[in-house]
């Protein structure tokens, strides 16, 4: 056992589960204390700076300065009582994560050399500029200008990070364009509330606000820490380039809620324990379908506040996997040939009175306010379907969408056949058999009564991209490592701007005369039909589908680069100006920097793949052919001729297949680095992603190919990468 791989497997084989103290104390004890929460605001600031802070956040307004000082003069103080030392504005540039610079509390007193003080003001929690010249803006903030700034956002809570107090903010450019993922997220939250408490109206008048909520679902490879440096692919892209396929992989369905292995457990356990701290419900925890696969779930929350802390989740988990000798894969495909990791983005809207807007009813009045939704989400997802597309894809969502339980690039509705055979009643009846106005009870519906728990698994579609789960929507075609408020913001957009288009229809049927019930019945009836292109509950994978769904008209690009176009077409443009949320500006700017993404992470797999092929994989398949050389020379020094020929058989096939397999792979990778350095002097980021699309990445499969063939003929003591049973299966 020569070389490091075989370090790396004994190591890895030999890792015991680090010990995790649990504390002495129930959760709810710890729960949130590291975070400037309710509880903790209340100890702090006055009754009055509370009264104000909380009609701030309430109602989305601005924070005034005098305001500002008295939060910060708490905030400073239950810091710094927590060991807080430093401060940082927490925000979400367009790279995806978190970004965060920190600045240390002390001033001198007075002049320079005085004594220092701890001080932090209103200036400083409300507003910083952070010299951000080095972040994605998409042309909109010129890099020698570097003039962006970060504002709190009050209706998130402030939380310390080991020494850091951290201050979630949006990111802005001088001139008001959005360079991050929270500001629109925040105005779709904003559109949606006001869009759905208008229809909500309808229905109760007591309704005032309308919240988004989110349960994300956030799936996980682990890898151990020796095999994953030992593996250049998955160090610099975080997915393997190479590698054939385990003999045993997932086909035995023996990890999926399998036992948890010990090592993992106790890394589950100290995620837990350090979530709580932050006030993160985690509830659920288990393993995955692929090996070395695994999940965790919060308890849904509001959507704003649930994506600040799946993001903060995904940091904790990247921290503490190092504690326990892992390293943590958030890529959506790490391997090739088993299920990839999503991030299912369970999502509803539910109102200030308690009641979701998407879980059917126990009255008439409720279940035909939850069919307005259904339907009206339906119709906002049929018409936006390409968009809601563009929301979720990225260079890694690729690899994993349309293959291994991942849903296909294509968004469709699965509603399961309790729903669908409501809205096909509705669809069949006249308002007067629909809505039935009882003198003495009131409004009665015509149609089945919806069973209360529809949550009946197994009138689940695993695959579908966009589900009714029994109270919610599951956006299943989200990916592992994205921010969530990409689709998260198109999703509320697309539902505001549908509402809003509805109220408008029924209050026109209204004004001419028609009962409330029936104008809406009668809208509904409409938009049923002109929805039913995006419901389907068969099989996403089969080709019937495709073509089907384009004869539907269903966005079925595949493309990344090109799937981004939607975003600055004449509607969506006017969809997401009539809803505030992005300009079209903005809209133009995020493309840029889309596409720029998208070439750097082709580029960098190009150039991993490239080197991994030049000095790994030939060198090795070299050495191993000269080895079988030296044994056909020795085979004729001992046998005649003809007996040579026939021992060495084997050997010569060998030696040939290897001489082939190098040949096409340095004939394609010196063809690859060819097409990038054509796609490189492209200057439209567009082109050049598209560029990058069609002519380089076509090569990744075809070289790979071969690699993965010379892996499974070259003897094993010289291959030097850790082989997918090896990354898998060794925890
Ligand atoms: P699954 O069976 O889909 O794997 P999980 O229990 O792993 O379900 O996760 C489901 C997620 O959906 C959880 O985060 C849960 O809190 C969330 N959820 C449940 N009800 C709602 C709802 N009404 N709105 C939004 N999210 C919800
Ligand atoms: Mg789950």
């Amino acid at each position: 056992m020569s070389n490091l791989r075989f370090k790396a497997v004994e190591e890895a084989f030999k890792k015991k589960a680090v010990q995790v103290s649990a504390p002495d104390q129930l959760t709810s004890a710890y729960y949130g204390k590291n975070v400037f929460n309710k509880k903790q605001m209340t100890k702090y600031l006055s009754k009055e700076t509370m009264k104000v802070l909380t009609a701030v956040i309430e109602k989305g307004e601005t924070l005034d300065r005098e305001l500002a000082n008295h939060v910060a003069a708490g905030m400073k103080m239950w810091a710094i009582e927590n060991g807080a030392t430093h401060y940082t504005h927490w925000f979400q540039p367009l790279t995806e994560g978190t970004a965060e610079k920190h600045d240390s509390f002390i001033e001198y007193a007075s002049i320079p050399g005085s004594p220092v003080i701890e001080e932090f003001s209103g200036k400083l929690l409300a507003q910083q500029e952070p010299d951000a010249s080095s972040f994605p803006s998409g042309g909109i903030r010129n890099t020698f200008e570097a003039r962006g700034y970060t504002a709190w956002d009050p209706s998130s809570p402030a939380f310390i990070v080991d020494d850091t107090l951290c201050i979630p903010t949006v990111f802005i450019s001088y001139t008001g364009e959005a360079l991050d993922y929270k500001t629109p997220l925040l105005k779709s939250l904003n559109a949606v509330d006001k869009a759905a408490t208008e229809v909500c109206q309808y229905f109760d008048p007591s309704v005032k606000k309308v919240f988004s909520y989110l349960g994300w679902e956030q799936e996980y490879f682990l890898i151990d820490e020796g095999l994953y440096a030992t593996r250049p692919d998955l160090v610099l892209t975080g997915r393997t380039l190479m590698g054939h396929e385990s003999a045993k992989n997932q086909q035995l369905e023996d990890h999926y809620f399998g036992s948890v292995p010990t090592r993992v457990q106790a890394y589950m356990k100290d995620i837990e324990f350090e979530g709580y701290k932050y006030g993160i419900p985690l509830k659920t925890r288990h393993n995955e379908v692929a090996p070395n696969q695994f999940e965790l779930a919060p308890i849904f929350g509001e959507t704003n506040l649930a994506v600040d802390q799946n993001l903060l989740v995904m940091s904790i988990m990247k921290k503490v996997a190092r504690r326990h000798g892992f390293r943590l894969l958030l890529h959506e495909k790490p391997f090739a040939g088993i299920n990839g990791s999503g991030k299912h983005n369970n999502w509803s809207l539910g109102t200030d009175t308690g009641v979701g807007l998407l879980t059917p009813g126990k009255t008439p009045e409720e279940n035909l306010q939850f069919i307005t939704f259904v339907v009206n989400i339906l119709l906002a997802v049929y018409k936006n379907n390409a968009l809601l597309k563009a929301s979720i894809m990225t260079a890694q969502n690729a690899h994993r969408l349309g293959a291994n339980e991942a849903p296909p690039a294509i968004i469709s509705v699965f509603l399961g056949t309790q729903i669908s055979t409501v809205l096909d009643k509705l669809e069949a009846s006249t308002s007067e058999q629909a809505i039935i106005m009882d003198p003495k009870q009131g409004m009665k519906l015509g149609i089945a009564k919806i069973p209360e728990v529809l949550l009946d698994n197994t009138d689940r579609n695993r695959t579908s991209p966009f589900a009714f789960t029994g109270n919610r929507f599951e956006f299943r075609a989200v990916g592992s490592s994205a921010n969530c408020s990409s689709a998260m913001l198109t999703l509320n957009s697309i539902v505001a701007a549908q509402l809003i288009e509805f109220k408008k229809a029924v209050d026109a049927k209204i004004a001419k005369g028609e009962s409330k019930e029936k104008a809406i019945f009668n809208v509904l009836k409409e938009y049923i039909k002109e929805s039913k292109p995006i419901r389907f509950d068969g099989n996403g994978y089969s080709d019937e589908w495709k073509k089907e769904a384009e004869k539907r008209g269903l966005d079925c690009e595949t493309s990344v680069p090109v799937i981004f176009d939607v975003y600055t077409n004449p509607e969506s443009i006017k969809l997401f100006e009539s809803v505030g949320v992005f300009s079209e500006r903005e809209l133009h700017a995020r493309n840029e920097v889309k596409w720029e993404t998208y070439t750097k992470k082709i580029q960098i797999e190009a150039r991993v793949l490239g080197d991994l092929v030049m000095n790994h994989i030939i060198p090795i398949a070299i050495k191993y052919q000269s080895e079988l050389l030296d044994n056909v020379y020795k085979m004729y020094q001992v046998y005649d001729k003809e007996q040579a020929a026939k021992l060495s058989a084997y050997d010569t096939s060998i030696i040939e297949e290897i001489s082939e397999r190098i040949s096409v792979i340095k004939s394609k990778t010196e063809a690859m680095v060819e097409a990038r350095k054509v796609a490189n002097k492209i200057e439209e980021e567009r082109a050049k992603a598209i560029e990058y699309h069609d002519k380089v990445q076509p090569y990744f499969d075809e070289i790979r190919y071969h690699v993965d063939k010379l892996e499974l003929i070259v003897d094993d003591e010289l291959w030097t990468l850790p082989k997918y049973r090896e990354l898998l299966f060794v925890r």
